[in-house]
């Protein structure tokens, strides 16, 4: 067997994590994300569902098949970009997350994000975005970029939210299709650290 990226290692220790008792317990798969280790754009869902229990991928039930027209409709395949979520494993009958879950599985997210270094974060749905942004409201939000250490992060609806109200869809749609020119304007979107609230954000 050859050498083991920093990535594959760290994905190896994620799926025999039982930090979370319960998710431990209920889960057939851990589903610690997949895509590209140099991928430019990272997308954050929130955590498995039924169909990645099953498969151990992120993102192939019916979310995943519109997040992955979302991603064509920008010139991309998945396999170019990185998809993983903020906890790992799948919630009995898909509650949300805990707190405590949340907190557990994110130094698991942190180190994903170390080591693919992309240039550009993106938040599915409300728990992804109020990790990167905290306290802010997803309507207010969502399609607004913020760059710190060099990362830009983007928030986004959740596509299985979008699936599912007709009225968000445009809106989804529309933000995904900001993301190549904030890619392209990496060098330039102004890097705000400790702003008051209101100056941290800017729109794209
Ligand atoms: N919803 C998510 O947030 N993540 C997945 O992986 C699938 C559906």
């Amino acid at each position: 067997m050859g050498e083991m990226s920093a990535l594959s290692e760290l994905c190896q220790q994620i799926v025999i994590c039982r930090k979370c008792e319960t998710l431990a317990k209920d889960r057939i798969q851990v589903v610690p994300g997949d895509g590209a280790e140099g991928a430019d754009i990272m997308f954050i869902g929130e955590a498995p569902g039924w169909h990645e229990d099953q498969q151990g991928r992120p993102f192939v039930g019916p979310a995943g098949q519109y997040l992955d027209k979302l991603i064509a409709s920008i010139s991309l395949k998945r396999e170019q970009v990185y998809i993983t979520n903020v906890i790992k494993c799948r919630p009995q009958g898909n509650r949300d997350p805990l707190p405590a879950e949340i907190l557990a599985c994110r130094n698991w997210l942190e180190g994903q994000i170390e080591l693919i270094r992309p240039k550009i974060v993106v938040t599915l749905g409300r728990y992804s975005m109020a990790l990167f942004f905290p306290g802010k409201s997803i309507s207010k939000i969502h399609g607004t970029a913020q760059k710190q250490d060099d990362v830009i992060y983007y928030a986004m609806y959740h596509p299985a939210a979008a699936l599912h109200q007709q009225g968000l869809r445009q809106t989804i749609e529309t933000d995904m299709l900001k993301i190549p020119s904030l890619l392209a304007q990496v060098e330039t979107v102004p890097a705000v650290k400790q702003q008051p609230e209101q100056l941290n954000m800017f729109e794209v």
